[in-house]
Formats: C-alpha cells, sequence, structure tokens
C-alpha cells in the first residue's frame, strides 16, 4: 500500500505568538511547492490559534503536543481534545519521551489519550523508543513492544487503525545523535510486523515516523528505508527553512 509521507514538527515550550505566526507564516508559503507529502506543525497549546490562523488556505495541519485522556471536568492545568479540536487540530502527539519520562505518563495513558483524540476526530501521533541503556543491553525491541501493548493486546486494535506511530530512540532526541538509517530500519520494520500480528491490513498503511536529531542533512537518507514513512522533528522545526528542507526530503521518498 502507498503510504503518503508525513513530517510534523515539534516545536516544544518554545515561542512568543508573534514567533508562531511568523514560522507559521513562513511553513505554510514555502510548503505551497512540495508535493506527495503532509505537513503538520505542533506549537505549545497557547500558540495554536496564532499558528491557525496562518495557515488558513494552506494544506500545513496543525497538532498537539500532548492532550487530556479526559473529556472535561475538574483536571487543572490539562487541555481536552474536543478543545483542540475546536482550535483546528488534526494530531495530536501522545507518549513523547518527555511526557512519558518527566511528566510519568503510562503506556495505558497513553492508550486512554489516543482514543480521547480519536474520539474527537484528531489522529494521534504515538510516540515510542527506548533510552541509551536499553538499547545498549539489546532491549529495544522489548520496551517498543511493551510501548505498544496497550494497542497490540486486541483492545487498542481500532485507535492503530486510525493513528501514526513515531519511533523516537530517547537517545537521539535533541541530542544530534541520530539513529542510523538501518537501526531505524530495524525497528520500524519490527513494528510493522508487531502490528501486522494483530491487524494485516493496519500494518500495511500505518505511517511509521522517525524522530531523533532529523537535520536537512541526514533527512534523505532515513526517509529512503522503506518502512520510513517521515519524520517528527524537534529542534529543526523551529528554523523555517530546516524544516521545509526535510519536508522536501520526505516528498521525494
Ligand atoms: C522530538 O522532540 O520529538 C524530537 C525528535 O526532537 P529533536 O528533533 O530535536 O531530536
Amino acid at each position: 500500500m502507498e503510504r503518503r509521507s508525513l513530517v510534523v514538527g515539534n516545536w516544544k515550550m518554545h515561542g512568543t505568538v508573534t514567533f508562531a505566526r511568523e514560522l507559521a507564516r513562513e511553513v505554510a508559503f514555502g510548503s505551497r511547492s512540495l508535493a506527495n507529502v503532509e505537513v503538520a506543525i505542533c506549537p505549545s497549546h497557547l500558540l495554536l490559534s496564532s499558528a491557525a490562523a496562518e495557515l488558513v488556505g494552506s494544506d500545513v495541519k496543525l497538532g498537539a503536543q500532548a492532550v487530556s485522556e479526559f473529556l472535561e471536568g475538574a483536571y487543572t492545568g490539562e487541555t481536552s481534545a474536543s478543545m483542540l479540536n475546536e482550535v483546528g487540530c488534526r494530531f495530536a502527539i501522545v507518549g513523547h519521551s518527555e511526557r512519558r519520562h518527566m511528566f510519568g505518563e503510562t503506556s495505558d495513558a497513553v492508550a486512554a489519550k489516543a482514543t480521547a483524540a480519536l474520539d474527537a476526530g484528531i489522529t494521534p501521533i504515538i510516540c515510542v523508543g527506548e533510552v541509551l541503556e536499553e538499547r545498549q543491553s539489546g532491549a529495544t525491541h522489548a520496551v517498543v513492544a511493551g510501548q505498544l501493548r496497550p494497542f497490540t493486546n486486541g483492545k487498542g486494535g481500532d485507535v492503530l487503525r486510525s493513528a501514526v506511530i513515531a519511533y523516537e530512540p530517547v537517545w537521539a532526541i535533541g541530542t544530534g545523535e541520530t539513529a542510523a538509517p538501518e537501526q531505524a530500519q530495524d525497528v520500524h520494520q519490527f513494528i510493522r510486523s508487531s502490528i501486522e500480528e494483530v491487524d494485516p491490513i493496519t500494518s500495511d498503511g500505518i505511517r511509521i515516523l522517525y524522530g531523533g536529531s532529523v537535520k536537512p542533512d541526514n533527512a534523505a537518507n532515513l526517509f529512503r528505508m522503506p518502512d520510513i514513512d517521515g519524520g517528527l522533528v524537534g529542534g529543526a522545526s523551529l528554523k523555517a527553512d530546516d524544516f521545509l528542507r526535510i519536508c522536501g526530503s520526505a516528498s521525494r521518498r
């Protein structure tokens, strides 16, 4: 099955309203010349509306960096999926390693968030990935399988059917150290085959993004791999030129 490339910029907790407007405008403008690639940007929640205004009339989609698993109520500081939908979000990142490791998000909570997003019409981008010690001890596949289990155990299959996965080795996020294309491909293939065991149709169609220090000069080699369908880009998504060059690499995939 033909899978359309997807490149998502994760702005993390960076920027101001002015910065978000300018960057969103530049990405919207620059992406007009890109073909065969879907592009999304994920500003912090407070900047979503400002960025959304600049994306009107553009194919660039808006995404959130996190979402509550709860529909509404007394959950101080949380943002519901329906609120994100209302400001124009089409994607929501769930289970980013920074949220798993710094804010204690468990794989079950990640699954609940993905379900809440989907129920509100938002495509969840489910992040998985191992820390350095886990890679060094040969536990990468087991760790990733564990993080995917709430989706592959027979209960979460519906979610996977409409989700995107991002494989992000934690040791490569924000460190400047990228997984070698073959190293990333190995895990992407493992993820696809794990999904195939429970749902062959979904495994063929699901997009699996790579994340971890993707830059303009390494993107093409990563995106050339057969099971890498695009990227989740942190640092390099804060500069329109770099981000658009990465998107351009995915469009030639
Ligand atoms: C990320 O935040 O998801 C990420 C991959 O960051 P960076 O590209 O900066 O490594």
